[in-house]
């Protein structure tokens, strides 16, 4: 298909496509650039345990700054450096980065991990599972409190290599996600193959939750069957407390959203920590036990 799609743009002369390359062009530049200035930084935003509301985990998401266009979404530049030869040490400092905060937050929040987001070509970097080993050793760290997010596409390249290098991962005891579940084509009963512990069911179902009842069957039936397969099950995207109920009454186990915060810079990050482990106020009967 995707032959084909190229194919078809290659026989279709379009102007606008002469622009987007320009423009693919100069951000790439940029992009470049901002890294080897170490431009790029790291925002992270709160896992919650949906029934205690306990802290769990925090995801660590790119952020880029460009002092001329502002704040690029990394929907904009992660797809620039997947194309190019740049994910590759972008994977390498994200995960170098995260696992050096994970490990200077276990002072004061032990137990809380980290998540990273992996992308299909860092998956066949041949010095991600040294470094891996090596940063694990490094900052002493729990292998169990490190978590690598992939997408369903990334059995779509190299079934056989990918399933390979996701069982040496696992083996190392770091825990590994399926990111944006749902989106992709992959039905769980394929997915029982991969080693994955964790589940995560894009925010596409979660932000339409209560009122489609749509999303609501297969929000629910995923939670049914994840669990009968044993993993555990992310809600993204949880914008309020509505939705956060709903999801505890599911039976789904932990959630991430605007409702408890959204990603931040790691000092807000661990202030916010602070806050939330005195005060804990999001769990499922937040405001009801008191009235
Ligand atoms: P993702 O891994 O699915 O991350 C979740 C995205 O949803 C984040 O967007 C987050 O800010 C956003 N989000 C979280 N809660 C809510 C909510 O309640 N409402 C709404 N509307 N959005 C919410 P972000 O940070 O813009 O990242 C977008 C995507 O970029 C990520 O999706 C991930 O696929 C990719 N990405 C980000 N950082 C990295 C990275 O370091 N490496 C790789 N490979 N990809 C990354
Ligand atoms: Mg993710
Ligand atoms: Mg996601
Ligand atoms: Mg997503």
């Amino acid at each position: 298909l995707q032959a084909l799609q190229h194919g078809q743009a290659a026989t279709m002369y379009d102007a606008s496509q002469d622009e987007a390359f320009v423009r693919y062009h100069y951000r790439f530049g940029r992009l470049r650039d901002a890294m080897a200035q170490n431009q790029l930084t790291q925002h992270f935003q709160p896992l919650i345990n949906i029934r205690t509301g306990k802290l769990v985990a925090a995801e660590a998401l790119a952020r880029w700054f460009d002092p001329e266009e502002g704040f690029i979404s990394p929907l904009e530049f992660i797809p620039i450096a997947e194309s190019s030869g740049l994910i590759k040490p972008l994977t390498r400092w994200t995960i170098r980065e995260a696992l050096h905060q994970c490990a200077l937050w276990q002072t004061d929040f032990p137990g809380v991990a980290v998540s990273v987001n992996l992308s299909v070509r860092s998956l066949f970097d041949t010095e991600l599972l040294p470094m891996l080993r090596q940063l694990l050793q490094e900052t002493g760290i729990n292998p169990a409190l490190v978590r690598l997010e992939v997408t369903e596409s990334l059995m779509l390249s190299a079934p056989e290599k990918g399933l390979a290098i996701l069982q040496d991962i696992v083996a190392l005891g770091v825990r590994l996600a399926i990111d944006d579940y749902g989106t992709g084509f992959s039905s769980l009963g394929y997915l029982k193959h991969l080693p994955v512990q964790e589940l995560k069911i894009d925010q596409r179902f979660i932000s339409q939750l209560v009122d489609d009842r749509g999303n609501m069957a297969i929000v629910e039936s995923t939670i049914d069957l994840a669990h009968h397969l044993g993993l555990m099950v992310v809600a993204e995207g949880i914008e309020d407390q509505e939705t956060m109920q709903q999801l505890w009454l599911l039976g789904c186990d932990i959630g991430q959203g605007y409702y408890y915060s959204k990603p931040m810079p790691i000092d807000d990050y661990l202030s916010w920590c602070h806050h939330y482990q005195q005060q804990q106020l999001l769990g499922p009967l937040a405001g009801v036990d008191g009235d």
